[in-house]
């Protein structure tokens, strides 16, 4: 089977969800352009917890984790089935780094299931999630995604989900599709060292704007992922969709394995007005 692609996907609000702009679409053309893959493997932002976990249960709900949001959001089921048998293959391939089977504790929770109504809608792939172990450095995370580089070649889509620019605090309602000046500088950081060092990524931690980007690290470790799985393969991750939201969030995603996604897949599709995403996200 040839290596299946991978992408870091900017979620933004859990709005988009429902919404149809031009990152939605972004990721329509995404899934598009990744034919059929056995599994998808996605490692959300909120699933943020001391330990790691892969989701082994064969019919993982869906989780409204969030608050203050429409009903019609809380009505979102995205029925994927799981793949137990694929959880365990997880934990062997990453071996000695232990990875446990969560039987029963999470399932698919927003930062998944927003962005694959929009990129797998028939919810017919198996989804697996990922957590994202908080007692964990960034080179540890870099490291475990070069480890995951092997179900590449046996049909799973590996997927980072989260937001390299995600700072609440900032978000300015009145700017709906604005940065500030320091959300942009990171971000234009970000996408030049994915597109040449991604091995490099975890010493983003030293660039003057990191403290504003990256006032928590659940978001941003997703990419992280991405980059190892960058770096195992020896090639670069390229940017796509690149936007942002409120000031203070960056809404890039990145592609590993794919040529321009965006115009390749998208080629017949509706052009679509532009929502910008206007909610913030837990
Ligand atoms: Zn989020």
């Amino acid at each position: 089977m040839a290596l299946v692609a991978a992408g870091f996907l900017g979620h933004g609000s859990p709005m988009n969800a429902l919404e149809h702009n031009r990152y939605t679409e972004a990721w329509r053309a995404f899934g598009a352009s990744v034919r059929a893959p056995r599994a998808i493997l996605v490692v959300s932002a909120h699933w943020y917890i001391n330990a790691s976990a892969v989701t082994a249960m064969p019919a993982p709900r869906t989780i409204h984790d969030f608050y203050g949001f429409p009903d019609e959001l809380f009505a979102v089921d995205y029925p994927a089935p799981g793949d137990p048998a694929l959880a365990q293959e997880i934990a062997d391939v990453v071996a000695p780094t232990w990875i446990g089977l969560d039987a029963d504790s999470w399932g698919i929770d927003h930062g998944t299931w927003s962005v694959l109504v929009h990129a797998f809608p028939d919810a017919t792939i198996p989804v697996l999630q990922l957590s994202i172990n908080a007692t964990k450095s960034f080179e540890d995370h870099l490291a475990l995604g070069a480890q995951l580089a092997p179900l590449r070649e046996r049909g799973v889509l590996i997927l980072g989900s989260g937001n390299v620019v995600h700072n609440l605090r900032r978000v300015d309602w009145a700017q709906p599709d604005a940065a500030f000046d320091w959300t942009r500088r990171f971000d234009e950081h970000v996408v030049e060292l994915m597109a040449t060092r991604p091995e490099d990524l975890p010493g983003v931690t030293v660039h003057p704007d990191y403290a504003m980007a990256v006032p928590t690290p659940d978001h941003f470790i997703p990419l992280l992922y991405l980059a190892g799985l960058a770096a195992a393969a020896g090639e670069p991750a390229a940017s796509f969709a690149e936007g942002y939201a409120m000031g203070s969030l960056s809404m890039t995603c990145y592609s590993l394995g794919v040529t321009t996604p965006s115009a390749d897949a998208a080629e017949g599709a509706p052009a679509l007005p532009h929502h910008p995403a206007d909610e913030t996200n837990v």
